[in-house]
């Protein structure tokens, strides 16, 4: 084992289990999920709705607490939400009466810190809204919110940035521009990200890793290397390699979802050869 910092990851999950105490009983979200996130990685999470993906993003968050297990920021464990964590969302959550400036400021005054008002317009240049600080959401497009949404949580220069399938809501070609986006960013700052998305594609272009979750209690079930070089080219992108990857982590998904509705059911009768 390699001994320093450099190996030590960014993020580890250990023995993450979360139970939510419902009114119809107790429901148990994830099970035993483990994973080590390096420094720098760019890490995805896929798996069929409802397998605990949010949750266990939650709990990578601080946002809520587990039932058992743990998660470690750095080697020190996660009790909280930490600043050093940048958050997006499906939905931009942008304050409507507030305009883009002031809805980037607000959780710099709920914490009575000063905003960097120069990284700020570094970011709002790099996602290519300069000048748009006193429009409000309403007047911006949903990709341009989730543009605001990406500065607001880098404005805190976290170490880690965790989006929770942030551009689910969008076009497919917004999309992709949003995906390039996210890449650039990357380049420039090797934030560690996790992302959760639906789309493989999406997760092939930006991972270096993909965690492919069981349905619920959501388990790691696999995790995929993504040995393609950056930045993530269409060529690249439309390779058999890239196709073929696609491909086996869509199986597994459908794989273990078929496998959950087969639950309870008498054994197909074996086709005949
Ligand atoms: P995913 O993001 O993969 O769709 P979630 O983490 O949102 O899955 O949910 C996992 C399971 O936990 C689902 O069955 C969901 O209904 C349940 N769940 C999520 N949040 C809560 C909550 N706050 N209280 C009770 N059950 C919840
Ligand atoms: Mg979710």
């Amino acid at each position: 084992m390699t001994v320093g910092n450099s190996t030590q990851p960014k993020l580890r999950v250990s023995g993450a289990t979360k139970v939510y105490n419902t009114r119809s009983g107790d429901l148990l979200a994830i099970d035993r999920c483990s994973l080590d996130i390096m420094p720098g990685e760019i890490v995805s999470i896929v798996g069929p709705s409802g397998c605990g993906k949010t949750t266990l993003l939650w709990s990578m968050s601080g946002l809520h607490g587990l039932s058992a297990g743990q998660v470690l920021l750095d080697g020190k464990q996660i009790t909280g939400p930490n600043p050093e964590i940048g958050m997006v969302f499906q939905e931009a959550n942008l304050l409507p009466w507030r305009n883009l400036d002031s809805n980037i400021h607000f959780p710099f005054e709920i914490k009575g810190t000063k905003p960097d008002r120069v990284w700020i317009d570094e970011l709002l240049n790099r996602v290519g809204m300069e000048g748009f600080g006193g429009r409000y959401p309403r007047e911006l497009s949903g990709g341009m919110q989730q543009r605001a949404a990406l500065v607001r949580a880098l404005s805190y220069k976290p170490s880690v940035l965790l989006m929770d399938e942030p551009f689910g809501a969008l076009d497919a070609f917004t999309r992709e521009e949003m995906n390039r986006l996210v890449e650039e960013i990357w380049l420039d700052t090797h934030t560690t990200i996790v992302l959760i998305t639906h789309s493989i594609e999406e997760a092939i272009f930006l991972s270096d890793r993909i965690v492919v979750m069981s349905p619920r209690p959501g388990r790691v079930a696999n995790i995929h290397t993504v040995p393609f070089p950056r930045p993530r080219s269409l060529e690249i992108m439309s390779t058999k390699e890239v196709f073929d990857l696609t491909n086996a982590i869509k199986l597994e998904i459908v794989g273990t979802q078929q496998s959950r509705f087969a639950q309870g059911t008498p054994p197909a009768a074996k086709a005949a050869e």
